[in-house]
């Protein structure tokens, strides 16, 4: 079957090129560039990479960036200090606590210290809780990216069944409610699967359009699904490389050589949910300091 590739990379880029054009509409208006930043603690170097890659978008979008660099040693207190200094911040935008964080930082206390009229990731609980009503909100960035792809390439979405394997906070639930809502794309039967799904192929086998977020290199193989599926693949697993010049290359969770054959499209990794992701943050911060979702019932 000849599939069609979701190019995330590509899109990305019309997207953060609509940015763009926007934000020189506000500056030509006497308006100032929007404000994105981002909190990084420690010197994860996954972080590092996520974090730079985001501050680049910023420019290409003609943001203003900042990165607020915290050492690993930062006690929770001081964390939310700069977080409440953030939150009163004029200039500020919207702003991310890249995660994950040091184990002695409690994550949730982290998030629900944030304004969630600047939480341009979507992690605060009323973010989530206006998503799962069908409210105005900010929607996390990966399930953003994820229904931007298929409303783009013009994936018809309504009386699907959608498999979403993972059921994280970040990607699996808000991709899971966003997909079962009354809209288009949108109005799907939804499955979700995790950790203690016995027999996941059972599942994956009955989707007109998978999701998989694990992080488990090859756990989606051909005998896991039917013929003219839609796969969107959230899963980024890092495995050394002995070629790449980084001693390493990205991973997803599909089989993509096994698998792709037997699609009616499908992303890649790397090139297919990862820009769509950072793409997205750009949509929301630009709405954060146009028309804040938050502002609208
Ligand atoms: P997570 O790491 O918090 O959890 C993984 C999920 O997979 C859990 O819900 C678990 O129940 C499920 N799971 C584990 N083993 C399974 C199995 N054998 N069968 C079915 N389900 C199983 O999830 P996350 O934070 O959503 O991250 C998932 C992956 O997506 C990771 O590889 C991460 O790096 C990647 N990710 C990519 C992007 C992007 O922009 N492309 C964004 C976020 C996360």
């Amino acid at each position: 079957m000849a599939f069609q590739l979701l190019n995330g990379r590509e899109l990305s880029l019309t997207v953060l090129t609509e940015i763009a054009a926007g934000v020189r509409k506000l500056i030509a208006a006497g308006r100032r560039a929007p404000h994105l930043v981002a909190v990084l603690v420690g010197n994860d170097l996954a972080s590092e990479t996520y974090v730079a890659g985001k501050m680049r978008a910023c420019e290409q979008c003609g943001f203003r960036s900042t990165t607020l660099r915290f050492g690993n040693d930062v006690t929770q207190a001081e964390l939310l200090a700069a977080i409440a200094a953030l939150n009163a911040d004029d200039e500020v935008d919207g702003f991310i606590v890249q995660l994950p964080l040091p184990p002695h930082i409690a994550e949730q206390a982290v998030i629900e210290a944030i304004d969630p009229r600047k939480d341009v990731d979507g992690f605060h609980p009323m973010n989530v809780g206006r998503l799962s009503i069908g409210l105005p909100c900010f929607v996390g960035a990966t399930p953003l990216g994820l229904i931007t792809l298929l409303d783009r390439y013009g994936i018809d979405t309504t009386g699907k069944h959608c498999v979403v394997v993972g059921r994280s906070n970040i990607v699996g639930k808000p991709t899971a409610m966003l997909l079962m809502q009354k809209s288009n794309p949108g109005n799907c039967t939804v499955t979700v699967c995790h950790s203690a799904t016995p027999d996941l192929a059972r599942y994956t086998r009955m989707a007109d359009i998978l999701i998989t977020a694990v992080g488990q290199p090859g756990l989606i193989t051909s005998s896991m699904v039917s013929e003219g599926v839609v796969v969107l693949d959230v899963g980024i697993t890092r495995q050394p490389c002995a070629t790449a010049r980084s001693g390493y290359r990205l991973v997803g969770d599909v089989d993509f050589d096994d698998v792709a054959p037997h699609c009616a499209a499908i992303t890649p990794v790397p090139g297919g949910v990862g820009p769509m992701t950072i793409a997205s943050l750009m949509r929301n911060t630009y709405l954060a300091a146009t028309a804040n979702p938050l502002d609208q019932s």
